[in-house]
């Protein structure tokens, strides 16, 4: 590596005024923004370095006394992950520190900006049957998502790689210049095109990821349903969504739910509802019925005088609440059939109960609505 000195042009026992204005005069001619050549960022690192070790009275006594710098193993090496100067000394040095020194510390934007972000929240539907909705359940569900690389975990640089200090921006992710303006010449700051404002650059990209820190994978996941979940409920699985670019936390998973309709069982927020059928003398004489549950075979009570539409109502068979504890009920309602096809032997007899009761002849009335419309029913049919 170079003699600091000799990199900045001056003598072994230069002011440190003098050494100040060697660099401010060398740092105009090769900072990058100012030099597109090449070879002049290289120059540019070296009499940033020079200039931060004879900078310093600590470092270039010991500089002096040794020839090399501390810190770096007398190797000469590489400028050591980016410590040297900051991006503002250097621009205070370049650009003087007159003016707008104000708004040098509050325009950095506070420097560059990680490579790990957020993933982005995914939804994801998850179709179940009305038993599970009543009861809960788990389901795995199949998810297409980003994971963290597993080549470079992350890193997004190939295995034994690492990102290098941007020589553009000195690592700060932004350029700074002065821009006149009715308020007088103050300094913008850009972000740094060279790094995409990251401070740092990879030089040698993971492959399996293209340098993204993930990849995209399809997952399977298995869940926990509650009871009570209705179409459209959505459950948040946080950090189970997709890996952030650059190492960056998982994102949110939402499943929303949708439940298939049953063929028996209606959902009417936590109660079931269903529908039995009654025949005609059934309903008359009482009986009990046999409904085929979630919760197996139920006895659904059928007293006598049963009316069509009555509802039998069979506690806590209905659906797990989702908040709160317990479940709603099963409501059964009876609909009572009438005989619609009658061999002689039936009319005889239901023409002698009718004879029996006085029913031979029959007026609606609005008093009895049931029977009322049962027969508007009829004549529409006709
Ligand atoms: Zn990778």
């Amino acid at each position: 590596m170079a003699d600091h000195y000799e990199v900045l042009g001056v003598s072994r026992d230069a002011s440190a005024e003098e050494i100040k204005r060697a660099y401010r005069k060398l740092a105009r001619k090769l900072h990058p923004d100012v030099n597109p050549a090449p070879e002049a960022s290289d120059q540019f690192k070296n009499v940033t370095r020079a200039y931060e070790v004879l900078s310093d009275s600590e470092k270039r006594s010991n500089y002096d006394a040794t020839g090399h710098e501390n810190g770096t193993g007398g190797m000469g090496g590489g400028f050591g992950g980016g410590d040297f100067g900051g991006f503002q000394d250097i621009f205070e040095t370049f650009f003087g520190g007159g003016g707008g020194s104000g708004g040098m510390g509050g325009g950095m934007g506070g420097g560059p900006t990680g490579r790990a972000r957020r993933g982005q929240d995914a939804l994801i539907m998850a179709k179940i049957e009305l038993e599970d909705a009543v009861f809960g359940t788990e389901k795995t569900l199949e998810v297409d998502t980003a994971v963290v690389c597993p080549t470079c975990d992350g890193t997004c640089c190939q295995p034994g790689t690492h990102p290098e200090t941007c020589t553009i921006c000195n690592g700060q992710g932004a350029i700074r210049r002065p821009v006149r303006s009715i308020l007088g010449t103050v300094m913008a700051a850009e972000t740094c095109s060279a790094c995409q404002g990251f401070g740092t650059v990879i030089p040698d990209p993971c492959r399996e990821c293209s340098g993204q820190g993930r990849i995209r994978e399809r997952t399977s996941l298995t869940i926990r349903i509650p009871a009570g979940v209705a179409t459209g409920t959505r459950i948040q699985l946080a950090g189970r969504g997709e890996a952030g670019p650059g190492g960056g936390p998982n994102a949110d998973l939402y499943v929303e739910i949708e439940v298939r309709q049953h063929d028996v069982f209606v959902r009417d927020g936590d109660h079931l509802l269903a529908t039995m059928s009654v025949p005609m003398a059934a309903a008359a004489l009482g009986t009990t019925l046999t409904l085929d549950t979630f919760d197996g075979e139920q006895e659904v009570p059928v007293k006598a005088g049963t009316q069509s539409g009555e509802v039998q109502t069979l506690k806590e068979l209905g659906v797990g609440r989702l908040r709160g504890s317990g479940r709603g009920d099963l409501k059964v309602t009876l609909r009572v059939e009438t005989p619609s096809k009658l061999d002689d032997k039936q009319r005889a007899l239901l023409e002698q109960l009718a004879t029996l009761r006085g029913e031979e002849t029959v007026h609606g009335t609005t008093e009895h609505r049931g029977l009322f419309s049962k027969f508007r029913d009829n004549f529409k049919n006709l």
